[in-house]
């Protein structure tokens, strides 16, 4: 077998006999990442969907060499400090009203690994246990063994299958079908072993880029409630303004039990996670019988120069028109996804806030689809970083994106379905 590449690295989904060698990025800035020949690509995906108002912002990049003169990792048992308080402090302040307790953890998938071990733990300490988790068709919530089996099954996790636990699944509400969702969840409540829904707000990221109106999360949250069974928002994704509210559920107007937030939080800069929850939820493993704590810790919980990272985020939210940059984005998006909507090459033309997505129409969809690697080889050729999910094109860039970076990715976009795809006749 032809060895494809002298590193030792192995790189994350990739099929390193097939996929290009990595290209070495040297620095990021602003919408750039530029390589070591000085080429700047423009990150259209926010590097996976965690930078949020630029690469390097100076005031989070200042905030992280300021906490390194203080501090490196503090063990969080026993020792707290000044970044994770006050981070802490903000975090409730800004997420919907209602959260009251913040546990600390280092990516997406933690976060909400920690949500289900509450969510158990809550009706577990309060004796009288649940232990099924409702989930939403297509949804992500991470790659650990745990949050794969909330996920979709398909080809990502065949082969773990065998230990994946199994979840209640409610259909994604297609439009005009949201009934048959909420009668689903009804169905699964009823039977009061449901512990949770676990679900996306508004947007489910890695199934495709797949939105459903505010009202329809309304109406799980109002279900949810008269079944005593929980709602776990997990805004890795949608959280940080990406669907034009600081957090999705805003438009909902509901506050979850428990929220998991991560990617933006640093505006993208170091790893850093949280499981925010309501005070029953806390409560519930308060006791004076320490069987009852909550058994959860990560090496890592709450490092101070991530948290400091955090703190410096949540200063540019307030310091800097960062509502008026989204505001801007979802309309420069809007103006410019226009021309597709009444163009048959493209379909189910979307948006939520700053997200912007279409599927092309050809024969093959799905993630293996044919034509996402030679979408996205089209795309690197002239230093755009979009990568396709099988058929579905989204972007999803960074708050600091001009006009003109726009207008040269949608004109890629329309150049790639002409010329690259053999779109269905
Ligand atoms: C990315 C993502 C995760 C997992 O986050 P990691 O930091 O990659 O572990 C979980 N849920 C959603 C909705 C995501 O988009």
């Amino acid at each position: 077998m032809l060895r494809p590449q002298p590193s030792p690295v192995w790189r994350p989904f990739t099929q390193h006999l097939l996929d290009p060698v990595a290209k070495r990025i040297a620095r990021t800035e602003g919408a750039y990442l530029i390589d070591e020949d000085g080429r700047a690509i423009f990150d259209a995906i926010s590097s996976w969907w965690v930078i949020t108002h630029g690469h390097r912002h100076p005031a989070i990049m200042d905030a992280i060499r300021v906490a390194c003169e203080r501090f490196d990792q503090i063990i969080f048992a026993e020792y707290t400090h000044e970044p994770a308080e006050e981070l802490a402090k903000g975090l409730i302040r800004l997420a919907p009203p209602g959260l009251a307790h913040v546990f600390f953890s280092d990516s997406g998938s933690t976060s909400v690994e920690v949500a289900l071990k509450m969510a158990l733990g809550f009706f577990y300490n309060r004796g009288a246990p649940r232990s099924r988790i409702v989930v939403m068709e297509h949804s992500y919530h991470g790659d650990t063994v745990g949050t794969m089996s909330t996920g979709a099954r398909g080809v990502f996790n065949a082969a773990y299958g065998p230990l994946l636990f199994n979840v209640d699944t409610i259909p994604f509400p297609e439009p005009g079908r949201e009934q048959d969702t909420l009668d689903a969840f009804e169905q699964f409540c009823r039977g009061g072993q449901i512990a949770a829904l676990l679900v996306e707000p508004l947007v489910l990221g890695a199934g495709g880029m797949r939105m459903y109106p505010p009202h329809l999360l309304t109406e799980l949250k109002r279900i949810a409630e008269q079944h005593q069974t929980l709602l776990i928002a997990d805004e890795v994704m949608t959280g940080w303004g990406r669907t034009g509210t600081l957090f999705a559920c805003e438009q909902a107007g509901i506050t979850p039990d428990i929220l998991c937030t991560s990617k933006g939080m640093t505006g993208g800069a170091v790893p850093l996670a949280a499981t925010l929850c309501s005070t029953e939820i806390f409560d519930a493993h308060l006791s004076h019988d320490r069987s009852r704590m909550f058994f959860h810790s990560s090496s890592y919980t709450a490092n101070p120069i991530a948290c400091a990272a955090a703190l410096a985020n949540l200063g540019v939210w307030q310091d800097e028109p960062v509502a008026t940059r989204i505001g801007a984005l979802a309309r420069m998006h809007r103006e410019r996804l226009a021309q597709f909507r009444s163009d048959p090459r493209f379909v189910n033309v979307r948006q939520a806030g700053t997200i912007a997505a279409f599927d092309l129409d050809v024969a093959a969809s799905g993630y293996l689809s044919e034509v996402g690697p030679r979408l996205r080889a089209f795309f690197r050729q002239r230093d755009l970083l979009i990568r396709p999910l099988g058929n579905v094109i989204y972007l999803m860039p960074p708050y600091c994106v001009t006009a003109d970076d726009l207008d040269r990715v949608y004109a890629a976009i329309d150049e790639a379905a002409s010329t690259i795809v053999r779109v269905r006749p």
